[in-house]
């Protein structure tokens, strides 16, 4: 029997979206305004095609506009980056998000950076990047924020919490020890060359496993009672020889001296999405705001 307290990623993403909705309920009456966001993908990577889909299906469903822009993976940077202009430009849209990994004759960085910093609701954008860092009012990377909102739902207050995250991606690790650095967390980032990586774990009252090896994060890795968020999706071949999902954290092990965990899959994972609808309708208040 697990001792830990299961973070059911799913109910709280759902609770999320209904807020959205009851927000963007909110903009429509008072302003007229219905938020938009716009997705472009380009190529025809299939797992990318899935959660395009899911984030357009779940924008129309917060009651929000949803415009997707399928381009030809053939598409160039030039074509793209024209695209972008017009969405940076169009009234409609609040939100844009580029669906990462772009086909090679793309440069990423041109990409992102010429998103609106006002639209660029992934938090990608290195005036967003530079903000969260100088603790300044943002557009936050989504999957780090559904990291704090799942650890608040077991711990309301974070303050002086020892916080270990491993990993430091752009995309997750470094935006979350950021946002533990705002909830006055005594954050410790560890990576590939860190010494002694169980040891620097043990020490943690929050551990965020953001690393993309499964099951990496052993049970005697873990303080008794600590919280512990796991970002990684592995997909590895079970002892039936179907594949499946599993986290960078070895669950069954961790969740018996954790005192709170996320489960992979339905624990970080629902978080995005909700957390994209949240920005963009903190775009568009913004953008009215200042119109
Ligand atoms: P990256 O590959 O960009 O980064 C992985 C990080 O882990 C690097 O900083 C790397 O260190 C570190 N690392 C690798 N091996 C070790 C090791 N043996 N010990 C300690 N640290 C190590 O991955 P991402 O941050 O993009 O993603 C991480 C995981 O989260 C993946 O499983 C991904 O699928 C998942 N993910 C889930 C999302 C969701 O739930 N919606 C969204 C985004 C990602 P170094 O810098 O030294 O190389």
């Amino acid at each position: 029997m697990a001792a830990a307290r299961v973070i059911d990623g799913k109910a709280i993403a759902a609770e999320v979206r209904r807020s959205v909705a009851a927000e963007v309920e909110q903009l429509k009456n008072e302003k007229g305004l219905t938020p938009g966001l716009a997705v472009v993908l380009v190529g025809e990577d299939p797992a990318s095609q899935v959660y395009v889909r899911n984030k357009a299906r779940q924008t129309t469903e917060a009651g929000m506009r949803s415009f997707e822009h399928r381009l030809p993976a053939s598409t160039s940077e030039a074509e793209l980056l024209s695209l972008i202009d017009d969405l940076n430009r169009s009234k409609d849209m609040h939100g844009i998000l580029v669906q990462l990994p772009l086909p090679p004759q793309i440069d990423t960085r041109k990409v992102i950076e010429a998103i609106d910093p006002a639209k660029d609701v992934d938090g990608f954008h290195p005036i967003n990047v530079g903000r969260l860092s100088a603790g300044e009012r943002s557009l936050v990377p989504c999957t780090p924020a559904g990291c704090i909102i799942l650890a608040k739902s077991v711990q309301p207050e974070l303050r002086g919490l020892e916080a270990v995250v491993i990993g430091r991606s752009n995309i997750v690790g470094k935006p979350v020890a950021q946002l533990l650095l705002r909830e006055d967390c005594t954050v410790t980032v560890a990576h590939s060359r860190t010494r002694d990586l169980p040891g620097v774990v043990r020490r943690a009252d929050l551990v965020v496993a953001a690393v993309g090896r499964p099951e990496m994060v052993r049970g005697d890795w873990i303080k008794p009672g600590a919280i512990v968020i796991d970002v990684g999706i592995n997909r590895v071949e079970g002892p039936d020889g179907k594949s499946r999902l599993v986290g960078d954290v070895a669950y069954e092990e961790v969740a018996q001296v954790a005192g709170a965990i996320t489960p992979v899959p339905g624990g970080v994972g629902p978080m995005t999405i909700a957390c994209l609808l949240k920005n963009t309708v903190a775009a568009a208040r913004d953008q009215i705001a200042r119109a």
